[in-house]
């Protein structure tokens, strides 16, 4: 069967990854949550700097000692930086407070694109992210942009956070949310920017199953 790339791209807890996940295995595709990789790699910035905040100029002369890979399958899927898992730990407040900041790095995002460029060489590929569409896969054939207004995004980043046990309040929530997508935005090198050719879905009166629908049948129409 003819596999495609597909590329979803949106602001921060759209529920890109939830979708994500489900079309890979709807359709039998690898998926790549390439937020993950940029989180990892502001996990180990955090690490190289022990006054718990990010030297981004020693960071970027670091990247050749990160290696960073996934392990199991989309449902499960596991993030591992320089063999040790990570999954966890780069979804704490702490990684959101400067992930942005290591993504605006030319440098960093040279080191994941070609890293995720090279995760897609065989097509049958889901991965989202702010740039997958616009830099990493222009020629992707089934693109989607996915948008919700910041309150319904931060509350239910909010819940999911409450249910994993963290403690960050809805306001500090929705702040760091609005931070992240001013920063994502307005960043000099692959800013989260629709791309043309991508379908808009605003997903904040929509349930998970209702967007789910909506991705599957567009990339239906692709694939015949
Ligand atoms: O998707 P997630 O919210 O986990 O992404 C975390 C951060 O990683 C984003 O806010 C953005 O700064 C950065 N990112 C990026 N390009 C991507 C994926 C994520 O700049 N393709």
């Amino acid at each position: 069967m003819n596999k495609l790339i597909i590329a979803i791209d949106g602001f921060a807890a759209t529920g890109k990854s939830t979708q994500a996940k489900r079309l890979a295995k709807a359709l039998d595709y690898t998926y790549v949550d390439t937020g993950a990789m940029y989180r990892a790699v502001t996990f180990f910035a955090l690490e190289q700097e022990p006054k718990g905040s990010v030297d981004l100029k020693l960071l970027c002369r670091s990247l050749d000692q990160i290696k960073i890979h996934f392990e199991g399958s989309a449902g499960k899927q596991q993030t591992f930086l320089n063999g040790v898992n990570v999954s966890q730990a780069i979804r704490d407040p702490k990684i959101n407070e400067y992930v942005s900041k290591v993504a605006a790095q030319e440098a960093v995002r040279s080191f994941l694109s070609k890293q995720q460029k090279a995760l897609g060489a065989d097509k049958g590929i889901v991965m989202d992210g702010r740039d997958i569409g616009t830099v990493v896969f222009p020629l992707a054939e089934c693109k989607f942009f996915l948008t919700a207004t910041p309150e319904v995004r931060a509350k239910r980043r909010h819940q999911e956070q409450l249910q994993a046990g963290l403690q960050e309040s809805y306001d500090e929530v929705l702040s760091s949310v609005k931070d992240r997508d001013n920063q994502d935005t307005n960043r000099a090198f692959a800013p989260l920017i629709k791309a043309e050719d991508a379908v808009e879905i605003d997903v904040s009166d929509l349930t998970i199953n209702e967007v789910f629908e909506l991705l599957y049948a567009q990339v239906q129409k692709r694939i015949n």
